[in-house]
């Protein structure tokens, strides 16, 4: 399990200018969590029952978790995030034990936004699985959930690539009423991802970001990541070709070493329609 932060009074570090392509989803999940976590009063005033959880749907890497713990930061809540499968346990009742004292731990932390990863392992369809321990730990989530939307001040948010395998229950009303889809990035969005992600590099003038967002279709946000960083390793390949050379006065990654690096990077589209056929 990883609890991020562990103490109550510290954020995490990403940050809303740190995500590209993605204004118009962090407008929309602001707007479902940040009454209910910082003025539910407003809500309960009006009659409205309070959001309890947001699923993040989308194929991997297009920012889901990013995103969490960015708007996190930004509200100024607590964030305590899992990872699915790593609740699981050997033991009789370890999992649903850990999800019950996590939820405790998040009412404690108020405000706190929960983040739960890959949340398909978690609550798989029950009429689906053969498994009781599965089935066990999917209803110990729906009565956490059904508790919580008493608690005032925690929003869960749970991140899936493959909504169609959770369970229908999990999406009644005070529980994961609202989702929100990610998509794999146009090519103004995968542009505004690579520039935020250059930010930190040092460009040679021959880099030309238009360019690369152009060759790059279908290629999410972790793999303009995983580009970024082959790029600068391809740089540093040519510059110092021997680890006993000296560090060069200047060390810049040019677009020869983008293209040398796009070569090699397969974007989610094709890894997708690969697994597909
Ligand atoms: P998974 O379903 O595999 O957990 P995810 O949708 O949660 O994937 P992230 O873990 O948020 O994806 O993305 C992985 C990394 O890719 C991020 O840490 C970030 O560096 C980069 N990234 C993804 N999307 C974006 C984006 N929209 N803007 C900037 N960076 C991004």
């Amino acid at each position: 399990v990883i609890i991020t932060p562990p103490p109550a009074d510290s954020y995490p570090s990403e940050s809303l200018s740190g995500i590209g392509g993605l204004s118009e989803i962090v407008r929309e999940l602001r707007e479902l969590v940040e009454l209910p976590l910082k003025r539910s009063e407003l809500l309960t005033k009006l009659g409205l029952e309070p959001p309890c959880g947001v699923l993040l749907v989308g194929p991997p890497g297009t920012g889901k978790t990013l995103t969490a713990r960015a708007l996190a930061e930004d509200l100024g809540v607590n964030y305590i995030a899992i990872v699915g499968p790593e609740i699981m346990g050997k033991y009789y009742g370890e999992a649903e034990a850990r999800l019950r004292s996590l939820f405790e731990k998040a009412s404690r932390s108020a405000p706190c936004i929960i983040f739960i990863d890959e949340i398909d392992s978690l609550a798989p369809d029950r009429s689906k699985v053969e498994g009781e321990v599965e089935k066990r730990v999917v209803a110990q989530l729906l009565s956490l959930m059904d508790g919580f939307a008493k608690t005032k001040g925690v929003i869960v948010l749970a991140a899936t690539n493959r909504s169609e395998h959770l369970d229908p229950a999990l999406r009644r009303p005070g529980r994961f009423d609202r989702e929100i889809q990610f998509r794999i990035p146009d090519r103004a969005g995968r542009l505004e991802i690579l520039r935020i992600l250059t930010r930190a590099m040092s460009l040679d003038a021959t880099v030309n970001l238009d360019t690369i967002a152009d060759l790059a279709g279908g290629m999410v946000g972790a793999d303009l990541k995983a580009l970024c960083q082959k790029a600068a390793y391809v740089a540093l390949r040519r510059l110092v070709p021997s680890l006993s050379q000296p560090t060069p006065h200047t060390m810049s990654v040019t677009q020869t070493d983008f293209l040398e690096a796009i070569k090699q990077i397969k974007p989610a589209v094709l890894r997708s329609v690969q697994v597909e056929s």
